[in-house]
């Protein structure tokens, strides 16, 4: 097979076929075709797109380039959840015990935050003696045991996304729905579960802008999961102002706390009901959804959905009393709104970088983070203030000055005398 034929014919619009997909990307991985042909293909792809077949394959190549996690030993049914990526999302922590306390079994391996998005270890880590590496066995026996495990990458999965998204990055080919929707879905395959949900997110603060790509992202993840065998669902979900209130890692595991102990905000505390309720239909615990969402309030309300989430933390090194010894910032300035009127916007990905620079997140993987910082994000969209209402309430350090971000925050709120509906947090479910 010849690449140069290859690129030929995707530059002329035809179909490249299931041997060509794998030859391309074993080849890419051996080196055996240089990163200016790759990027010639990568171009030409991202104009003329790739048909469904095509793009199950290029899945399926790049789950072949790398190690898959063997869940095959775990007696529960399998399931993963997996977020395009925002400001303020702690579903995971919220979501994984509530499945749990049905018998499903959450074998999640995840990553750490970057730029304005935060990561699901960084939060986990920023209670007093998790530990996120552990070996596969103690990580299988722990989801097996408890139901639920979250751990940092383990084995060497799909290691051709991270050779092309290294590519693609530099080569302005990231925004094309196939690779991107390939990406994603070759790391979950590999990552094992057999029912996957994927909350693709639209916004400011998310990496699909309009709800319109989302939706078109949403489509192609679920033809993907479904050509490969997977019980897969979206959801599309607004990440235009940021996912409940707390923005920074302590911040977010206590946020989490209260949605598990019934009071936590209603954005966070419906989308988590949403998604474990399209889990056990999915997954056929029931087939009811009103009795669904009865029985998921019903393990927060009894403390059952709590437990399990104790459970998992002390298994996992957590210290007993971690709910009453997180390291939270003990330093609080008030953000005060400059006028009266109604929360029209707040910019979820400038209060991301804002909680970034104050600490909370990384510009480069290699950066240190300080767990205990971050931003309370006091209104939400459609909201009444009066000028001089506390809006935000920043956790910082006493030597910490605090002014750029207290200008930052008001510069990306918007406040207007026009009444505003809330936001609508789930556009559309794809199954
Ligand atoms: N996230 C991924 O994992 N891959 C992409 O290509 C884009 C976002």
């Amino acid at each position: 097979m010849n690449i140069i034929e290859i690129i030929e014919k995707k530059k002329n619009n035809l179909p490249l076929t299931t041997l060509e997909i794998n030859f391309i990307i074993e080849a890419y991985c051996n080196e055996e075709i240089a990163d200016y042909q790759m990027s010639a293909l990568l171009m030409a792809i991202y104009f003329n797109g790739m048909n469904d077949q095509e793009t199950i394959d290029l899945t399926n190549a790049m789950v072949s380039s790398g190690d898959v996690v063997d869940l095959s030993s775990i007696t529960k049914a399998t399931v993963d959840k997996h977020s395009t990526g925002g400001v303020g999302d702690k579903v995971s922590l919220v979501l994984a015990p509530i499945l749990a306390c049905f018998d499903l079994a959450v074998a999640k391996m995840s990553g750490r935050g970057l730029g304005h998005t935060g990561g699901t270890l960084d939060k986990l880590e920023s209670i007093p003696g998790f530990k996120i590496e552990i070996s596969e066995e103690e990580f299988l026996a722990i989801v097996e045991e408890v139901g639920m495990s979250i751990i940092g990458q383990t084995k060497e999965l799909v290691p051709a996304d991270k050779k092309l998204y290294a590519l693609r990055d530099v080569t302005a080919t990231v925004d094309s729905i196939p690779l991107i929707a390939s990406s994603i879905m070759s790391k979950k395959i590999a990552s094992g579960a057999k029912t996957i949900i994927l909350d693709v997110k639209y916004g400011d603060g998310a990496f699909m802008k309009t709800a319109d790509d989302a939706n078109k992202l949403a489509s192609t993840l679920v033809m993907i999961g479904k050509g490969l065998g997977r019980n897969t669902i979206a959801m599309v979900t607004n990440m235009t102002e940021p996912l409940g209130n707390m923005v920074g890692n302590s911040l977010e595991v206590r946020e989490a706390i209260n949605c598990l102990q019934g009071r936590g905000p209603k954005d966070i505390t419906n989308i988590c009901i949403e998604i474990a309720t399209e889990f056990l239909l999915a997954t056929n615990k029931f087939s009811d959804r009103n009795l669904a969402i009865e029985k998921i309030e019903e393990v927060i309300a009894n403390g059952q959905a709590l437990a399990k989430f104790k459970q998992f933390v002390t298994r996992q090194g957590g210290t007993e009393d971690f709910i009453d010894n997180l390291n939270i910032a003990s330093q609080t300035t008030d953000v005060p709104a400059l006028t009266n009127g109604f929360v029209h916007g707040i910019v979820a990905d400038q209060i991301g970088i804002c909680a970034m620079h104050l600490g909370a997140g990384r510009l480069k993987y290699t950066d240190d983070i300080d767990h205990s910082v971050g931003i309370e994000v006091l209104i939400k969209v459609g909201d009444t203030v009066k000028s001089g209402d506390a809006i935000y309430r920043i956790y910082h350090h006493q030597n910490q000055d605090v002014s750029t971000y207290i200008n930052d925050l008001q510069t990306n709120t918007t406040i207007s005398l026009q009444p505003k509906s809330p936001n609508k947090i789930i556009e559309r479910v794809v199954r």
